[in-house]
């Protein structure tokens, strides 16, 4: 999986992302980042400036079309395609586990990240195949909604994490959230880990996890669970926890 982030901030991106799991995905060539800096495609009077006032007026500049452009035809050329090309917006679609599952199947992915007051209209309009938002808030820049993207689609990258099946496992893999976790000491703070995960019972560790995964869903996120696919037995579990919830 290729990475090209367009941006006026490519050390941003290049820090973040050649650190932890991500940083060892690169070194390890499971994934590649390409970052583009768009202030390299300003035309040569403009001496590396990309942005202008806008037509209209109001506060903020905005970056111009034709930089933008010049950028993602570099990757263009590089690839020798027309890579899937994501605008990073307030505006756009919601991140999910399901778009990175979905962004996970591209070869090679175009992120696009605004500045200031964002991009020509123009240009977006020209080569953005999808707008993502990570949530109803707005930031400076695009940037580290691209991390955001690209740390969740490399994780469905196989070889990315050491165990693949911990990616399919966690909060939003099956549909739920993810069961608590433990670890050593066994007691502390006199709080002891739950007796069946010491129990080694590898059936009931896992009826267990999936009990706690549902009850966690139904009192965190119950939206989730419309969609959730679940066996009669499940379905009388959150009915009695919905009815008792301290009892469950
Ligand atoms: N004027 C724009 C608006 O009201 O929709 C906001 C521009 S914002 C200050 C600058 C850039 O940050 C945007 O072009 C976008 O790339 C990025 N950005 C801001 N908030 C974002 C969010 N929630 N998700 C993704 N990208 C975001």
């Amino acid at each position: 999986m290729r990475f090209h982030v367009l941006t006026l901030f490519p050390e941003m991106i290049e820090n973040g992302m050649n650190t932890s799991i991500t940083g060892r995905a690169i070194a390890g060539g499971k994934i590649s980042l390409d970052c583009v800096n768009i202030r390299d495609h300003a035309p040569e009077r403009r001496k590396g400036r990309v942005d202008d006032y806008p037509y209209g007026g109001g506060a903020g500049m905005v970056i111009e079309a034709q930089p933008v452009m010049s950028a993602y035809e570099s990757v263009c050329a590089r690839t020798g395609s027309r890579p899937r090309c994501v605008y990073m917006t307030p505006q756009g679609k919601t991140f999910s586990q399901e778009l990175a599952r979905t962004f996970a199947k591209e070869e090679d992915l175009v992120l696009l990240c605004g500045h200031y007051e964002g991009i020509d209209e123009r240009v977006i309009e020209k080569i953005v195949t999808d707008e993502v938002s990570i949530g109803d808030y707005v930031l400076t820049g695009g940037e580290l909604a691209a991390m955001v993207v690209m740390d969740a689609v490399s994780r469905m990258v196989p070889g990315v994490l050491t165990n693949d099946l911990s990616g399919a496992e966690e909060s939003f893999g099956n549909g739920l959230l993810e069961y608590p976790q433990y670890t050593r000491p066994e007691v502390w703070e006199g709080m002891a880990v739950p007796e069946i995960l010491l129990s080694g019972h590898h059936g009931n560790v896992e009826k267990w996890r999936r009990m706690q995964s549902l009850k966690r869903t139904a009192l965190r996120r119950p939206d989730l669970l419309e969609s959730a696919q679940l066996t009669g037995e499940e379905r009388k579990f959150l009915k009695d926890l919905l009815a008792k919830p301290e009892e469950t």
